[in-house]
């Protein structure tokens, strides 16, 4: 019955929504963003609880479920030791989307509700679940009226955070000082999570643009022009593990710390690929209900043609405005368009959209490094996660024929003692392969 009744689609107005950080910076502007639309959402500290998660799961989940269980379980146990019989679960709610689909991201919330009920208090405390199955509408959660906007600020925050990921990765590698960079993106993190909160609500985004500016301005001073370029390494993989910097034991830095300049693959991707995604499918069930004459169903489809062909045409066009504005001000890489890496994988014809997972996302987006000249590629997942196993398996060989270094990288709770030498040995091979084949130029 908790399973039905306590976790799905709940108002958020007067709660405090609590949400697990991924990556870091996306996860604090879009808290801001709700703040700015009267939710009093706050990221939970991550990985503290881990032990937590460790203790109160088999080992068989995959380890982003582990993970957000012990910071959620250890929230709430810091919240009880500090405020006592004041402490009360219903006054919170926490907010862990599912996707559908083959893989288990769709079982995180049903897992850790049975685990929450295990718990005498907690079990009143509701778990708040938007869906990919409606491409992640805010219908029902905040007022009818303001869902659209939070939505569109959302999906700006998204953008605004990728770039300033991004930023953080093009100047660490080359910063005059160590540790500037790090220092840097904290503040300017702070900076923007306020812009969110006082200019969102007004969809101010040109007030936004004008803070971002100033953050980028700032931010490109740290670079050290002394410094040659390094070899360019693309990372792709599971959404979680390469975005959250404990989970993946500090990745991006470990590669910088040989000699490295790194580009992830950013959060915005998935999030269009879910709504490209939900275009697709409703452009196939429009097609079978053609074919099979059902009129009823074919007006149904042809909505929901139009809102998801809407939604990703605004976010294509808002994601090209911010990185046009960012890169007239500093060097960084473009965004790949769903679409184009679609294209790639029926060129190369070696997996395809239909079947669906990240692996669409990750063996396309490996040929596109490949294809703009970047001189490594590392992919990074669970230990056990399924569509990066499938990448894995099906980019290897490729990757092989093509003469790119490439290192599959998987992760759980335990530390790797051959993954520094894996790593160094890659980043010999990177700059080998930057020797003979120079590297990409940021246009
Ligand atoms: S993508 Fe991988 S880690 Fe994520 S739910 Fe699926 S199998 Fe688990």
């Amino acid at each position: 019955m908790s399973l039905v009744n306590n976790v799905g689609r709940f108002n958020l107005s007067n709660k405090t929504v609590l949400f697990p950080e991924m990556n870091r910076m996306g996860c604090h502007l879009l808290a801001a963003t709700f703040r700015g639309f009267d939710i009093n959402a706050l990221v939970m500290e991550t990985h503290k609880g881990i032990d937590l998660g460790l203790e109160y799961s088999s080992g068989k989940e995959c380890y982003p479920c582990q993970v957000t269980l012990g910071d959620i379980l250890y929230f709430l146990k810091k919240e009880k030791e500090k405020m006592g019989n004041a402490f009360n679960p219903d006054d919170y709610i926490y907010f862990m989307p599912e996707a559908d689909g083959p893989c288990r991201f769709g079982m995180y919330n049903k897992y850790q509700r049975i685990v929450l009920d295990s718990f005498p208090q907690l079990d009143s405390l509701k778990i708040s679940s938007l869906s990919t199955d409606d491409g992640y509408s805010l219908h029902g959660i905040i007022a009818e009226d303001a869902a659209g906007d939070l939505r569109r600020v959302a999906y700006f925050s998204v953008v605004v955070a990728d770039i300033l990921d991004r930023m953080l990765w093009r100047i660490r590698p080359y910063e005059r000082q160590r540790g500037m960079a790090d220092e840097f993106i904290e503040k300017a993190m702070r900076n923007m999570e306020d812009a969110f909160e006082t200019l969102g609500p007004e969809k101010d985004f040109k007030g936004i643009l004008k803070r971002l500016e100033e953050t980028i301005e700032e931010g490109k001073m740290i670079i050290d022009p002394r410094i040659p370029p390094k070899p360019l390494i693309g990372v792709v993989g599971e959404i979680y593990l390469r975005s959250h910097v404990h989970s993946n034991q500090d990745l991006i830095k470990t590669l910088e710390r040989y000699g490295a300049e790194v580009v992830n693959a950013s959060i915005a991707e998935w999030v269009n690929y879910i709504t490209y995604n939900k275009l697709k499918e409703a452009k196939s069930r429009l097609r079978l209900n053609i074919k099979q004459f059902r009129p009823e169903n074919m007006m149904r489809y042809l909505k929901d043609i139009a809102r998801f062909q809407s939604e990703l045409f605004y976010q294509e066009w808002r994601q090209k405005q911010v990185y046009r504005f960012a890169r007239a001000l500093i060097k960084l890489p473009e965004d790949h368009k769903v679409a184009h890496l679609e294209e790639i994988l029926r060129e190369d014809d070696i997996y395809s959209f239909d079947i669906g997972t990240e692996a669409c996302l990750s063996i396309s987006g490996i040929l596109q490094y490949v294809r703009e000249g970047y001189n490594g590629v590392v992919n990074v997942y669970p230990f056990t996660c399924m569509p990066s196993t499938v990448t894995s398996a099906v980019i290897g060989p490729v990757m092989n024929g093509l003469g790119v270094p490439y290192l599959d990288t998987p992760y759980d709770s335990s530390i790797q003692p051959y993954r520094e030498a894996a790593i160094r040995t890659f980043m010999y091979q990177a700059h080998q392969h930057m020797e003979h084949n120079g590297r990409k130029q940021y246009s």
